[in-house]
């Protein structure tokens, strides 16, 4: 489908991410691999946007294998909560990382308030090459509201808690194929993957 870009590495060491961008690029017939298969280790995330974070995971990546890359960069972001943990969202409850510690600070913070809303957002950067001076970039983001108590055992990390009105579930209940389609990532590697059939890398 596209005609050379056959091969990337995915910047990122998280399963549930992995899974889910492997499953979204495979009908493009392009080998999605993880950066732990050529034993590439995280870099540092210290930016204050998703889009700087993504690029140096994506630079990284690059850099040390030779191929091209893809990174996410993604989070849960509360209005009532000024946006946090947003940028945090991996390490909103410090280090090391936890999901479920990370859920029990979010839900001890939302305790009193009234405003449920939150929505993921998901920043994908794809370089050619480490030096690649026009990355692709897309973003999307995916609208539902934190519940206090969990419900489901799918996704991952605040899954449970991320309630979608319009579907009357959470993220968590849902199937891999479902939150696929929906999801902020899923709507981001659709944006990804629409370029990536146009464009002759
Ligand atoms: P990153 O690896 O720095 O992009 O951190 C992303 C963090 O945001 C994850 O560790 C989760 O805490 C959260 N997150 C992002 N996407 C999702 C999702 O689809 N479900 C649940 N949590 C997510």
């Amino acid at each position: 489908m596209n005609a050379s870009l056959q091969k990337l590495i995915i910047a990122s060491n998280n399963p549930g991410k992995l899974r889910e961008i492997q499953a979204i690029l495979a009908p493009l017939a392009i080998e999605a691999v993880a950066q732990s298969d050529f034993q590439i280790t995280e870099t540092d995330e210290p930016h204050v946007t998703f889009v700087e974070n993504a690029l140096a995971k994506a630079r990284h990546a690059s850099r040390c294998s030779g191929l091209p890359a893809l990174a996410d960069d993604s989070g849960i972001c509360v209005p009532a909560l000024s946006g946090a943990p947003g940028v945090n969202s991996a390490r909103y409850a410090g280090e090391p990382k936890s999901d479920e510690r990370n859920n029990q600070k979010l839900i001890a913070a939302m305790k009193q308030e009234t405003d449920r809303r939150a929505y993921y957002y998901c920043t994908i950067v794809l370089v050619r090459r480490f030096d690649d001076p026009q990355p692709i970039i897309v973003d999307a983001s995916w609208h539902g509201e934190i519940i206090d108590q969990p419900i489901g055992s799918g996704g991952f990390g605040y899954d449970p808690y991320f309630f979608l009105p319009t579907l009357g579930k959470t993220a968590a209940e849902l199937t891999s194929e479902q939150k696929n389609r929906i999801s902020h990532r899923g709507q981001a590697l659709a944006k990804l993957s629409g370029i990536l059939q146009i464009e002759k890398l």
